[in-house]
């Protein structure tokens, strides 16, 4: 099995996850119980239960259902538990739960918000390998993802067609073996650590073993949403690579960074994994002066370097989040002012055929 049951599975969870909503209960007692779960299961458990119904996660939440609970779209509701305790309940405006919930702003059609706002499918070298930028290609290593973040920008890349699949994986790896100018291999997706350890070791392995690459970087929100995944087998054999691991992690605000999740990154850090964060700046989720620099600050904290703060890319679905060009750079003159300068990321939007990420705020 190379991945586990995700996207486009039937919403069933909470029907045949007792530990949860225990028969004959009052209403009340439908709310989430943190208490009353197993939180010392693995990540594959973690994604099983996850949560796939908006109405079931309204539920728990203790907020109103709807009566047309949208779960239809082929980007439906996707939250694991472990990152549904740091939500908190009744609630609507909960910086984690907007990220997640599925609402009818979705379905609104905005000029200008496209399927593929950042040109990538037609930077592709290979099916699977997206060869945009000098000296580093990006592989899918899978389509799945731990979450359905609502403002992602791949939430309609057609990975099916595309990549994501084990054996596309063949022609990438050829591809960075015949061109030596490719030094850095960044798995993403998607999130590259959907894949079991033996597949994702072996994936790593034959990239380690392509000489000219030098740097393996890691593009993943599971250290996020579902900690569990970064154990120390899965560090030392990132150590073990003759490449060097850098390690991207996906946070947009500081709520989302508990205990558990802090100590799991923490096994990156010591295993010498240099660990970066990028987060989009997203309304209603960390735009404003305080909820940035409280992320940037225990970020640091914990020797995670903040690395980029992305402007929304504009795809279909996610106007709501957006925030004006004009205000992040407002946010960002403030932030510069209250942190050190290692703690204030870049501010960058993707513009379709430039060479790099373009930085906002540095002129
Ligand atoms: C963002 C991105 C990268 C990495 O860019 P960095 O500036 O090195 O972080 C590489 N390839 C693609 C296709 C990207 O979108
Ligand atoms: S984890 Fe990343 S790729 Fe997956 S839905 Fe969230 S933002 Fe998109």
């Amino acid at each position: 099995m190379s991945q586990p049951p995700l996207s486009g599975q039937p919403a069933k969870i909470l029907t045949t996850f007792s530990g949860l909503v225990p028969p004959g209960s009052a209403s009340e007692s439908r709310l989430f119980d943190a208490d009353r779960v197993d939180w010392n299961v693995d990540w594959q458990t973690a994604l099983r239960r996850a949560i796939r119904s908006t109405n079931q996660l309204r539920q728990l939440l203790g907020l109103p259902l709807e009566s047309d609970s949208r779960d239809s779209n082929e980007f439906g509701t996707f939250v694991p538990l472990e990152f549904l305790r740091r939500i908190q309940k009744g609630d609507a405006r909960d910086p984690l739960l907007r990220q997640v919930l599925v609402t009818s702003d979705e379905q609104l059609q905005h000029s200008g918000f496209v399927s593929d706002p950042v040109g990538d499918g037609d930077a592709l070298a290979t099916p699977g390998l997206i060869h945009k930028y000098d000296g580093r290609v990006l592989l899918i290593a899978s389509g799945a993802c731990a979450v359905h973040c609502r403002y992602c920008f791949r939430r309609e890349f057609p990975y099916g067609e595309f990549g994501g699949q084990r054996q596309k994986w063949e022609a990438a790896i050829q591809y960075v073996r015949s061109h030596p100018d490719v030094h850095e291999v960044i798995l993403s997706g998607g999130d590259p650590l959907t894949l079991v350890d033996e597949n994702l070791f072996e994936l790593l392995d034959r990239i380690d073993a392509i000489g000219h690459v030098r740097r393996i970087r890691i593009h993943s929100r599971f250290p996020i949403v579902i900690p569990q995944r970064i154990t120390p087998a899965f560090c030392d054999h990132l150590s073990s690579l003759r490449s060097r691991v850098w390690f991207v992690i996906h946070a947009n605000h500081a709520s989302e960074l508990d205990a558990t999740c802090l100590s799991r990154i923490g096994l990156l850090v010591e295993a010498g994994i240099p660990v970066l964060n990028q987060s989009v700046l997203l309304r209603g989720v960390n735009a404003n002066e305080q909820s940035l620099v409280d992320l940037m600050t225990r970020l640091v904290d914990h020797r995670i370097q903040p690395y980029y703060l992305h402007q929304l890319d504009r795809v279909r679905g996610t106007k709501h989040f957006e925030v004006p060009i004009q205000h992040g750079l407002e946010l960002m003159r403030r932030i510069r002012a209250r942190l050190p300068g290692y703690a204030v990321p870049t501010y960058v939007t993707e513009q379709p055929g430039q060479p790099s990420k373009t930085p906002l705020d540095r002129i």
